[in-house]
């Protein structure tokens, strides 16, 4: 069975540049509904409309708008080369919406990671970062910087952009809201017995290295 993989953690842990990575060593499949959100946002559709002020505020967006656009992109064929999930399940609704999902096509999750981190240091990860607007590699201002500056290491790309989410105030209810909401889905995958820990404040490679030894072990 293709692997359903959930990356847990607050904002700034590192969920997006591990799925990237994970989707380069393994060619899983990254599902990110932030990604998936701010596409929506951008095309101007209903559900982009309604969600725009809610992720410009820190909030959650709903249920009901995250998971119709979770299962679109699940109907495509490519996610049965298996998946990872970046910032969703964020809600016991979507957890439990999550394993319905699942059990309708006779798959089940692998495992949910958690990336453990220390929140104070999150703002400042995440009011540094940056991605490139041709590719979407990650970069930051302090911990991973392009090899020649301006020019993103992957693509050759000269134009990076910045989420209008990502500075401090808005940093900071995106944390309660992890704590408030997501926070409690680690316990909850603990008693399924699905759950890995693993520590995420290294560096980016060690990390990689981590999730790496934990998936090929999953996969043995
Ligand atoms: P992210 O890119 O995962 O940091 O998500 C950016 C923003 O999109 C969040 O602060 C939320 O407003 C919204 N969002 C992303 N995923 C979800 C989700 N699973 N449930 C609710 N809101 C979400």
């Amino acid at each position: 069975m293709a692997p359903v993989l959930i990356l847990l953690g607050p904002p700034g842990a590192g969920k997006g540049t591990q799925a990237r990575m994970l989707q380069e060593d393994f060619g899983l499949i990254q599902l990110s509904t932030g990604d998936l959100l701010r596409a929506a946002v951008s095309a101007g559709t209903p559900a982009g409309l309604a969600a725009k002020a809610v992720m410009a505020a820190g909030g959650l967006v709903s249920d009901e708008i995250v998971l119709a656009i979770l299962k679109d992109r699940m109907a495509q064929p490519d996610v049965a080369r298996g998946i990872i999930l970046d910032g969703f399940p964020r809600t016991s609704g979507q957890a439990a919406a999550l394993d319905q999902l699942l059990a309708e096509s006779g798959q089940k999750i692998t495992a949910a990671i958690s990336l453990e981190v220390d929140d104070a240091a999150m703002v400042g990860r995440i009011s540094g970062r940056h991605t490139c607007a041709s590719c979407g590699e990650g970069y930051h201002d302090t911990f991973k910087r392009p090899h020649t500056t301006g020019v993103c290491d992957k693509c050759g790309g000269t134009a990076f952009k910045r989420r209008a989410d990502d500075n401090a105030e808005t940093v900071r209810d995106r944390l309660t809201a992890y704590h408030a909401q997501t926070a409690p889905l680690i316990a909850y995958y603990e008693a399924k017995g699905v759950l890995e820990r693993i520590d995420a404040m290294g560096p980016i490679a060690e990390i990689r290295q981590s999730l790496g030894q934990i998936i090929a072990a999953i996969a043995a």
